[in-house]
């Protein structure tokens, strides 16, 4: 089912959660609400899902405006961080419920419900917990219950507020994994809140950043990694170094160094910066007359296949990291203090 939403606003109290948001999700869809926290995720959610009421603007549900439907007749399933399983049912209870709730005329057969329970259970790879009780799972596989608890119902949206929040790292890794994969096989339009962007961009289809109510950008993630809309997404989906300076007629001057600034070729004596992430920072060794930002090794770490380098400039314009290949680190030889030119290989101007 397709969802669309429609110059949404929300206000509590004088605070303004969300500030006319409008979005289209596509039936299928697996889409990431992203952004710092506050900026209004969970609220947005809340209202697609009847929870909340908007002060203004329509949600659409399969083209049809949602508002005069009750949470009930709205077929969306929800997981939250918190996992509210039932702690007195069984496992496989829990995954019964929704159905068992039904009215009389609505409700399958005890059989019918037996085998659907049976099946969430082996789609979620949980079979043999059927008879546990929540307590006695760990986080992972209460957060996989909760979820087979919500397609039991088999809604037609299903929303996960921050699914695997409260979970460490490894975990949290494995679900992420195995919720994309299960969404490919059954293709519900599904809506995720994460202020994680290893998370977004690992398993969405779209990401919708969000900042103080607004909707900054909309995109597959490789388009919005590859190409933010503005500072904002920038900073918020990697580390990013900042080269502050001035544009002019396409050129931005920083530190000494011009850069390119195609997109702004008509600009004037303004105050830009320019904006490049670490792995994007050709690094060497100095050498007099060479074309770029002279900084010196402050400290290296090289774990694994990547080195970061923490870079100190020259000009006391503060740290630059760099990341390269540890094999190129290793051919480099570098020692801590010695002097370096970087120079960015990528990097994009925003004029302020
Ligand atoms: P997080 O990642 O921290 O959950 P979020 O992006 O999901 O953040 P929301 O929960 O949507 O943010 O909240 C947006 C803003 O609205 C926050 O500043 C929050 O304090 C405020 N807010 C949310 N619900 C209410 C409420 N019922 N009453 C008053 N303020 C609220």
């Amino acid at each position: 089912m397709s969802i669309e939403v429609k110059n949404i606003s929300k206000r509590f109290g004088q605070f303004v959660a969300l500030d006319q948001v409008s979005l289209a999700f596509a039936s299928g869809e697996l889409t990431a609400l992203l952004g710092p926290s506050g900026c209004g995720k969970t609220t947005l959610l809340r209202i697609i899902a009847g929870l909340e009421a908007q002060d203004s603007g329509q949600v659409l549900l399969a083209g049809e405006d949602a508002s005069a439907r009750h949470v009930r007749e709205r077929q969306v399933g929800f997981v939250f961080q918190h996992y509210a399983l039932f702690k007195h049912m069984t496992v496989f209870e829990n995954i019964a419920f929704g159905l068992r709730v039904k009215p009389r005329s609505q409700r399958p057969s005890e059989s019918a419900i037996r085998e659907k329970v049976r099946s969430l259970l082996d789609l979620v790879q949980l079979d043999w917990l059927a008879d546990h009780y929540p307590p006695q799972l760990s986080g992972g596989q209460r957060q996989r219950i909760a979820l087979a608890r919500a397609l039991a119902v088999e809604p037609r949206v299903l929303l996960l507020d921050e699914p695997f929040g409260a979970l460490d790292a490894k975990v949290r890794k494995e679900l992420r994994r195995w919720l994309r994969r299960l969404h490919d096989e059954l293709q519900v339009t599904s809506i995720f809140v994460t202020h994680d962007q290893e998370e977004a961009l690992e398993v969405a289809d779209r990401i919708v950043l969000m900042n103080q109510g607004k909707v900054e950008q909309v995109g597959a993630p490789q388009q919005v990694y590859e190409h933010p809309a503005s500072p904002f997404v920038y900073g918020f989906l990697g580390n990013v170094n900042l080269f502050h300076g001035r544009v002019h007629r396409g050129v931005l001057e920083a530190g000494g160094v011009a850069f390119d600034a195609p997109n702004h070729a008509a600009a004037q004596d303004a105050a830009g910066i320019g904006y490049v992430r670490p792995h994007d920072l050709e690094v060497e060794r100095y050498a007099a007359g060479a074309d770029g930002i002279v900084v010196q090794l402050k400290r290296a770490h090289a774990i694994g296949p990547l080195a970061q380098l923490e870079l100190e400039r020259n000009d006391d314009a503060g740290l630059i990291e760099a990341v390269i290949s540890s094999e190129r680190f290793g051919q480099l030889n570098l020692k801590d203090g010695e002097t370096l030119v970087v120079r960015p290989r990528r990097l994009q101007v925003f004029v302020e």
